[in-house]
């Protein structure tokens, strides 16, 4: 299958997508971890990203768009992949229909995991209070505008992919297990 998991920062997003991995073989196509490796190694999207992602706001569409269009054709997404932290806007959402429609795929299920805000505020706290090596945005004002930037460009995406009739919420304010009973219950049940 090939799904979307779809939430605002700290919903935990990375930890279910992980689990769907590990039960599926699904790669994990992140745009923050591929845009993280980016900055490291330097390279001249990682440049162009970097002061970007430290604000919080979002890297450019024709970025990302392409980032994940050439990891789609990697032999390993054959089976499904799941998308995490892609598309966060309209255009990017449109960008992605039409790149599915050219490669000849189907998007099977946007799977929103929902969480209060006053809960990820306290998330991302806990997790910068125990990180050792704490990610550059992983800082309360950052935080605060990641957190707006998901209200106002990626939430319409809900609307977007429930016209579509592609639309599955979970409750993300339980145990980490009871979330991934909730994704696995979605998983089984056909749109
Ligand atoms: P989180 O979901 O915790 O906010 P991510 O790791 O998904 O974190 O993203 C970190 C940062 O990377 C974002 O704040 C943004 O600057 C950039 N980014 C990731 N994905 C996208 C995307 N699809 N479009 C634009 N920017 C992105």
């Amino acid at each position: 299958m090939n799904i979307i998991l779809f939430g605002p920062p700290g919903a935990g997003k990375g930890t279910q997508a992980a689990r769907i991995t590990e039960e599926h073989g699904w790669p994990q196509l992140s745009t923050g971890d591929m845009l993280r490796a980016a900055v490291a190694a330097g390279t001249e999207v990682g440049q162009k990203a970097k002061a970007i992602m430290e604000r919080g706001d979002l890297v450019p569409d024709e970025v990302v768009v392409g980032i994940i269009s050439d990891r789609i054709d990697e032999p390993d997404c054959k089976k499904g992949f799941i998308l995490d932290g892609f598309p966060r806007n309209i255009p990017q959402a449109e960008a992605l229909d039409k790149m599915l429609k050219q490669k000849g795929l189907n998007l099977d299920a946007v799977i929103e995991i929902r969480v209060d805000d006053s809960i990820l505020i306290d998330r991302i706290k806990t997790r910068i209070a125990e990180s050792t090596q704490a990610r550059a945005d992983d800082n309360v004002e950052t935080l605060t505008n990641r957190l707006e930037v998901y209200h106002a460009q990626t939430a319409p995406l809900l609307p977007y992919y429930e016209k579509q009739g592609k639309l599955k919420t979970v409750d993300g304010m339980g145990a980490i297990d009871e979330v991934t009973a909730a994704i696995r219950d979605v998983l089984k049940t056909p749109l």
